[in-house]
């Protein structure tokens, strides 16, 4: 008897394991422990991947997630996971970040076959985001709160860049996306015909260069790397503001009551407290727009700082026109960086933080940092499709490689997510043979309305949202693009 409730007791263990796993490798490990010892073959088993998991492991705290994912499953769009894989449609995303995780995620329910690369194997960014209703509620569908207990608690509307990143992974991993962690995206490779006269179809170049992803062939690929995107093809448009230099600053938060105690700054309100960034900068001279503080992991701040009082408090040495000569290494004294942000942190909390010990970064240093936001960045379009030899390669952009956002305001991950999903919902059009002008103007059409959306100006009823867009945009028809109007998305290599 004690035999035979060993495997299940050990599979127990590995489970609890995966879901508490704290860093992107331990997840990855934990997880592939899992299905090895419940003798299952993520590359060949049954889609979700979590369905032959949950037969296997009918375990009360696995159960509760597993109801989560069924709800979830249920979408009808999702037309019970084979809205993308009558055709099997293969994806590729590159990048683990927040927003290529989610896209993996809709794509996963939907059926299609989703292989995600990153070239990292850890998530280290202590950064805070701010979440809209419906990201929140999103999440936890997804069962963010069965990962991550302190997920949204309360009013708090939050979540570190990492452990989303965390929740998200752990989600793609059970609906069976195929995650390669240190795999660099390097360039697309047209279809060809090798010497053995076999046609082969889209494929990649990536770093290790002889990693098996390189043979992969696949029909939609979806640029979610972030700000630096690396699929050519895409026209960036370049919003160029006046002077906005953003600090960000991550002090260890140790969770006591008196910490507890201390109020957070919430971004779009403060903005106008006009009287506090007086007497902010008649007290200690340091000169800010604005300043957000959120506690969560961290106790995390991050504030657009004017130039001149950088200069006059020593962060910034020497004045220079051109903003990358501004902040290059060599021109910023990183102690007095940290004595300013931390004197900013300790003045707009009313010197309630008990200690503002930084807490560390990635590289083991003090985790404060300057980053210039004059220039953002949107991609001029969404999609595109590219055609060679008869074969057809849909290719799109999440997140920060389409639409930057300006941190302070918050917007990055919720627009993120809403891309994801108009993404998807662009691809189940694309697998269920819509023709590709067709699926280019819905997609062109959807992404005009981004850049506007806040949580008032869309739809009211957030428990309905769903990778459809009529469910979650205003207006989204007539379409404000035609076909006709994205003749020049279509990349049929012959010169125009
Ligand atoms: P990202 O989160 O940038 O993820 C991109 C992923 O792609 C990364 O994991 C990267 O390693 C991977 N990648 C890149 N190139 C390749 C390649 N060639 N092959 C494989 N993988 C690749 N927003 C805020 O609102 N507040 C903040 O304080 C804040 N801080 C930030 C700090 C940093 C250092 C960065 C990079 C971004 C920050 N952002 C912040 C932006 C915010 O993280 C994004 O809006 C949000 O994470 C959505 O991003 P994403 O998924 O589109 O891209």
């Amino acid at each position: 008897m004690e035999d035979q409730s060993f495997p299940e007791c050990q599979a127990q263990e590995l489970f609890d394991e995966f879901v508490s796993a704290s860093t992107c490798r331990a997840a990855m490990r934990s997880f592939s422990q899992l299905c090895e010892h419940l003798q299952l073959d993520p590359s060949t088993a049954e889609r979700p991947l979590y369905r032959p998991i949950k037969r296997r492991l009918n375990y009360w705290r696995a159960n509760g997630l597993w109801a989560k994912l069924d709800r979830r499953g249920a979408q009808e769009e999702y037309q019970r996971a084979r809205a993308c894989s009558d055709v099997t449609v293969r994806c590729v995303i590159i990048g683990a970040g927040p927003c290529g995780l989610r896209t993996a995620v809709e794509l996963s329910f939907m059926g299609a076959r989703v292989v995600l690369l990153e070239k990292r194997d850890t998530f280290s960014r202590n950064n805070v985001l701010h979440l809209w209703p419906f990201t929140i509620h999103d999440l936890r569908g997804l069962g963010a709160k069965k990962f991550y207990g302190r997920f949204c608690a309360g009013s708090i509307d939050h979540i570190s860049i990492r452990q989303l990143q965390l929740v998200l992974l752990k989600v793609a991993l059970l609906l069976g996306v195929e995650v390669h962690v240190n795999v660099e995206f390097k360039k697309l490779v047209e279809p060809a015909e090798d010497q053995h006269r076999h046609k082969l179809g889209w494929r990649m170049e990536v770093s290790p260069k002889n990693h098996p992803v390189s043979q992969l062939e696949f029909d939609v690929i979806i640029g979610a790397d972030g700000r630096r995107n690396t699929l050519p093809g895409f026209r960036r448009k370049e919003f160029r503001g006046k002077l906005a230099i953003a600090i960000t600053a991550n002090f260890k938060n140790r969770n006591t009551t008196a910490e507890a105690k201390v109020e957070e700054i919430s971004g779009v309100a403060f903005i106008f407290n006009q009287r506090f960034f007086q007497e902010l900068r008649q007290e200690t001279g340091i000169d800010l727009e604005n300043i957000v503080y959120y506690k969560d992991d961290t106790h995390y701040f991050v504030m657009t700082a004017k130039k001149q009082s950088l200069l006059e408090k020593g962060v910034i040495l020497q004045d220079f026109a051109d903003t990358e000569l501004l902040l290059s290494r060599g021109n910023v004294d990183q102690n007095a960086l940290q004595a300013y942000a931390r004197e900013a942190a300790d003045f707009s909390t009313n010197h309630q933080l008990p200690a503002l010990d930084f807490a560390m970064n990635h590289y083991g240093q003090p985790d404060v940092a300057m980053f210039d936001f004059t220039c953002m960045y949107a991609s001029e379009n969404a999609a595109m499709v590219r055609q060679r030899h008869g074969h057809q390669l849909l290719v799109t952009l999440v997140g920060d490689s389409l639409l930057e956002p300006f941190w302070p305001m918050g917007t990055g991950v919720a627009r993120g997510f809403l891309a994801a999903l108009d993404s998807a919902w662009m691809i189940r059009s694309w697998a269920q043979g819509a023709a590709p002008l067709d699926v280019l103007a819905e997609r062109e059409s959807l992404y005009r309305l981004l850049p506007q959306t806040t949580p008032e100006n869309m739809q009211k009823n957030i428990t309905l949202y769903s990778v459809d867009p009529t469910t979650r945009y205003m207006n989204t028809s007539p379409l404000t693009v035609t076909p006709a109007q994205v003749r020049h998305l279509v990349d049929t290599g012959e010169e125009a």
